[in-house]
């Protein structure tokens, strides 16, 4: 009764048009998304058959074996895991995440469940993947700082926003731009600030979108250099093409 008495109380705070197909956000818990588009967002639960290191779906059947995609050999990052695939109701909850600070309750769990079964429990340290000083400025806030932060109260894994700096960015997303040119524009973009705090630490880098994994290889790359155990990756979401 309460539940219902406050959705509606917040369907007239929050807009309640699903961002992906018009319809209509019955519970303030979806977000952005509707249930429908909820629905039909694939989340990844650990047990698919995967890449062993990034990830990347490879068949509907679970893998008894370890398997490898073979076009993240040479990535710099140990592990890739992401929550769910980029499109509808991830994809809705990700533009909103960058236009306000703000996760759903749906998304948020579901970020928290999947690092649950990601096997991160004796990692010790989260760090978000940092924006640029220009664009923090910009935005006023960081999108990966605030799943980095959510992840940290679930886990009790300590985050770090003064061990990786972002000197500038990039034109990340330019149509026609291939990995080996993504890998050299993003190079050199991160700086570790405090090596010593990195040192030894076994690290999760937190971002909203895996791409290429080009921006996640640079920053572990950076990281291991500086003496990081391990640097492992955990996104929100992940393209479905690239
Ligand atoms: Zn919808
Ligand atoms: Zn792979």
């Amino acid at each position: 009764m309460i539940g219902l008495f406050r959705d509606s109380i917040l369907s007239i705070i929050f807009p309640s048009a699903c961002a992906v197909c018009g319809g209509s956000v019955e519970s303030w818990r979806d977000g952005s998304a509707c249930s429908i588009c909820w629905t039909r967002t694939r989340i990844v639960t650990g047990n698919e058959s995967a890449c062993s290191k990034c990830g990347l779906l490879l068949s509907d059947k679970p893998s008894e074996h370890e398997t490898y995609c073979g076009r993240c050999t040479k990535d710099s990052y140990d592990r890739a895991v992401y929550a769910a695939l980029y499109h509808h109701a991830a994809r809705a909850s990700v533009l909103q995440m960058k236009a306000e600070p703000y996760l759903a309750p749906r998304a948020r769990e579901l970020i928290c469940s999947r690092f649950d079964n990601s096997g991160f429990h004796a990692h010790t340290m989260l760090i978000p993947v940092p924006l640029s000083r220009k664009r923090n400025i910009e935005r006023g806030f960081n999108q990966a700082e605030i799943l980095a932060r959510q992840l940290a109260r679930h886990s009790g894994i300590p985050i770090a926003v003064d061990v990786l700096d972002r000197e500038r960015h990039f034109a990340m997303h330019r149509a026609g731009m291939d990995k080996k040119a993504r890998v050299a524009s993003v190079k050199a973009a991160f700086k570790v600030r405090k090596p010593r705090k990195a040192a030894s630490e076994r690290i999760v880098l937190v971002d909203d979108v895996y791409t290429t994994g080009s921006t996640a290889s640079a920053c572990a790359d950076v990281l291991k250099k500086a003496g990081a155990a391990e640097v492992s990756v955990f996104t929100f979401s992940r393209t479905v093409y690239f």
